[in-house]
């Protein structure tokens, strides 16, 4: 029995620890929070494969977003996945120009993408003020969702317990490397782990666990910023994307919105005083499509860093010259997460390289 430890319980490292105890292996987690508590906790976490290039990288998306459907059938039930497709239009010329292109493009790819009339929008979302996308083409992804990260991770990390998985609350100061093998991680506490391989999911913190060269690479992470708005029966639907903000429900009533433009402006350090005038305009450009959200305050502002490899795609694999030890480090990891799961487990034991990861080791920053 390989002795597995995986640093990191969010999305990733869960959903991999989960695959690797269900194939038998022996497994620990060590996570220095609260299961959950990292980018997994602060994501917008809409499962798409809708700007993604270059085409390998839609694909490892849509092998995602195909993973999440297949959850139903294995589990029975996905109570962390909201499904109903999401809706964009773009107001400005250049976003709008930039739109009809991926649709395009999505299309090519097979990927569901169609053009809708407002008279179907307002079916789909008939909480939407009438008129509110104008004369903007409308764009219908219906495969796309978005996911509760927080109860998949409590899902398959109970799981992964249930098979003999064991989480263990430490911070991780560094790996243990002899030679060229990594045989274990060494902890705050002052304690050494061994284990066969060590799997680093800790995302944005990837390279605070080698210390050296030859165990990290570059990573390119930008800013995000997440508001939540207090419950508040809105009508909001699904995922809805258009010029300024991006929202989706959240959960009991709660709209989560996302900008772009805004987050450009702050940094880790903002305070919420500071960030409370974008948070509030943000939500006035959703309340003029969704008139019952008019007033309706902001319950959180989250800023979280994206987890990002310096070229802007995924790190999966082992890094070069190294054993015993492997990354699992992306971007849109909320889609990827239950195919990543799968696959890096069926890598880690013993199986065939997965050709779709390819283009995509860690190898290529060396
Ligand atoms: C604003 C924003 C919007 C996003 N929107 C989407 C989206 O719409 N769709 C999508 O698919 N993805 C989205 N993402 C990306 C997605 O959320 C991440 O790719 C994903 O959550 C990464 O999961 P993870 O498990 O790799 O990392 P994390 O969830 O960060 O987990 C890493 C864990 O490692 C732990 N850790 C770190 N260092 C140590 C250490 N030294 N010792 C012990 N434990 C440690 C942390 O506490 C953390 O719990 C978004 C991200 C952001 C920030």
């Amino acid at each position: 029995m390989t002795q597995f430890i995986v640093v990191g319980a969010g999305i990733i490292g869960t959903s991999i620890a989960y695959r690797l105890a269900e194939a038998g292996h022996a497994v620990t987690i060590v996570e220095r929070h609260h299961p959950g508590a990292g980018t997994s906790g602060a994501s917008f976490a809409w499962t798409n494969s809708n700007e993604k290039t270059p085409y390998g990288y839609h694909l490892i998306n849509v092998l995602g977003m195909r993973a999440h459907r297949a959850l139903e059938n294995e589990f029975g039930a996905r109570p962390w996945y909201h499904g109903g497709g999401a809706v964009e239009w773009k107001t400005n010329p250049a976003e709008a120009a930039e739109l009809a292109e991926r649709v395009e493009r999505l299309k090519g790819w097979n990927y569901p993408a169609e053009w809708i009339d407002p008279r179907d929008l307002r079916t789909l979302e008939p909480a939407l003020a009438a008129g509110a996308s104008g004369d903007a083409p409308i764009a219908y992804f219906p495969d796309e969702g978005w996911v509760d990260p927080t109860v998949y991770v409590e899902f398959f990390l109970q799981k992964a317990r249930a098979l003999g998985a064991v989480l263990r609350r430490e911070t991780v100061t560094g790996l243990v490397l002899r030679g060229t093998s990594v045989t274990g991680i060494r902890t705050a506490s002052g304690k050494t782990i061994e284990a066969d391989v060590v799997v680093n999911c800790t995302g944005r913190w990837a390279n605070d666990l080698g210390q050296e060269a030859r165990l990290s690479f570059p990573l390119a992470p930008t800013l995000g910023l997440l508001v939540v708005t207090v419950p508040a029966a809105s009508g909001v639907r699904r995922v809805i994307r258009t010029t300024g903000v991006n929202f989706r429900p959240d959960g009991a009533g709660r709209v989560m919105l996302q900008s772009e433009h805004d987050e450009s402006k702050f940094t880790l350090e903002s305070r919420p005083e500071e960030i409370r005038p974008a948070a509030e305009a943000m939500i006035a450009r959703a309340a003029r499509l969704y008139p019952d959200l008019a007033g309706t305050a902001a319950e959180a502002m989250r800023l979280s860093l994206r987890a990002i490899p310096g070229d802007g795609v995924s790190a999966v694999g082992p890094l070069p010259g190294i054993d015993g030890y492997y990354a699992a480090v992306t971007h849109s990891g909320v889609t990827l997460a239950p195919w990543l799961g799968q696959v890096v487990a069926a890598e880690l034991g013993g199986g065939a390289p997965e050709t779709a990861l390819e283009d995509f080791r860690p190898a290529r920053f060396f």
